[in-house]
């Protein structure tokens, strides 16, 4: 029996799996970065990083300084991308464990250098330019002299020209595909013909999916890793990602109750007809939502049984009226597969009003998480 009363489990073949398929659509010229922030999207940032290692993969992207010297730490070679800038301060350790930081301004760039000099080595940044995201970067036409910048300036060179898609999986394909083309022609402007060109990178998944004219040199997928799409629906129906993490624990109390009984906080449910319930030690604390009260189902004796009542700060209760063989210490699916059943991250997602992503996000860095396959 787990140790845990709620535990998430993390399936690695899956992930190998999805990890294989990514790398199909990608093709053999254009190298996969698996992106592993926030640790790894829940679903553990070292046991993700070393397992797809271990399959092969050279380039990860972190949000952090931080997440990217614990990769380090456990033995991740290759190219390690971080997304935030993390300040003066953070750049010793940048040097020290060669990492690659995002860069969009000059302050940013002199200060790599002067820690990269004084380490004695040369920092790869990836110049980060917005083309229609709205968010962080430089702006296309500062590019060109910003670019001469990192290659005059001592300490640096210049590793990547990137930028990111809002709208890959919009309805229309025609902002992603004007998008794309800026990209190009600013590309074009600046890599002519010197002999280190930088790699060009702007893909997301659903841009890996869906627009194969934007894969440049390298994709950073990172949601459809686990095996969740990046848009519900049918969009990316083909694509062939198996759900990576479930959610799961143990009935701790199962009761037979009388007509007109009151489940919960505020009684916002209360029984119709003689009644057995199961109590579940999870709640919200573990990121299982109090906004799903009364609205989402549980996998029981790979049977869907409805959550019923308020769900508390780490307890929850089930109507198992029609399930009679439901008895203290069954396992619980709150998400994930039991038998031929499902209930799905997107299924959660939806009654939560949210997207996947928030999702494992939330469940996976609450929870403890246990590794199989
Ligand atoms: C998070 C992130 C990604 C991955 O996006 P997905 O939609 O999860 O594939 C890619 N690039 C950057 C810069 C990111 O911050």
């Amino acid at each position: 029996m787990t140790p845990q009363l709620t535990w998430i489990e993390i399936d690695l073949a899956a992930l190998k799996s999805n990890c294989r398929f990514l790398r199909s659509r990608a093709g053999e010229k254009t190298e996969l970065l698996a992106v592993v922030k926030s640790e790894a999207y829940g679903h553990g940032m070292e046991e993700v990083a070393c397992c797809l290692h271990d399959e092969g993969i050279r380039a990860f992207g972190v949000s952090a300084v931080s997440e990217g010297v614990r990769l380090r730490r456990k033995g991740i070679s290759g190219l390690i991308v971080v997304f935030l800038w993390g300040g003066r301060d953070l750049l010793a350790d940048v040097v020290e464990h060669d990492l690659q930081p995002v860069v969009f301004a000059k302050e940013q760039l002199l200060q790599i250098s002067e820690a990269a000099v004084c380490g004695g080595s040369k920092i790869g940044v990836h110049i980060k330019v917005d083309t229609g995201m709205g968010r962080l970067g430089m702006l296309p036409d500062e590019l060109p002299a910003f670019l001469h910048l990192v290659t005059e300036t001592p300490g640096v060179y210049p590793a990547g020209i990137m930028s990111h898609p809002p709208l890959a999986d919009g309805e229309s394909t025609q902002f992603a595909e004007d998008q794309n083309q800026l990209f190009k022609s600013i590309l074009d402007a600046v890599c002519g013909d010197e002999d280190s060109v930088p790699l060009a990178h702007i893909a997301n998944s659903a841009a890996l999916l869906r627009f194969p004219d934007m894969h440049w040199d390298m994709v950073r997928p990172g949601i459809a890793i686990y095996g969740c799409r990046p848009l519900a629906g049918g969009l990316f129906a083909d694509a062939e990602l198996a759900p990576v993490m479930s959610f799961k624990t143990r009935v701790l109390q199962v009761k037979d109750v009388p007509v007109g009984f009151g489940v919960s906080y505020g009684h916002t449910f209360t029984t119709s007809r003689p009644s057995r319930l199961a109590v579940l030690p999870v709640g919200y604390s573990n990121g299982y939502s109090r906004s799903l009260s009364n609205r989402v189902d549980v996998l029981l004796h790979g049977r869907r049984a409805p959550q019923v009542g308020r769900i508390c700060m780490n307890v929850t209760v089930v109507d198992v009226t029609d399930l009679e063989q439901v008895r203290a210490g069954d396992e619980v699916v709150l998400m994930g597969r039991q038998g031929d059943e499902e209930i799905s991250v997107d299924e959660i997602a939806a009654l939560m009003g949210t997207i996947n992503y928030e999702v494992v996000c939330l469940l996976g860095n609450n929870n403890p998480r246990i590794y199989i396959n």
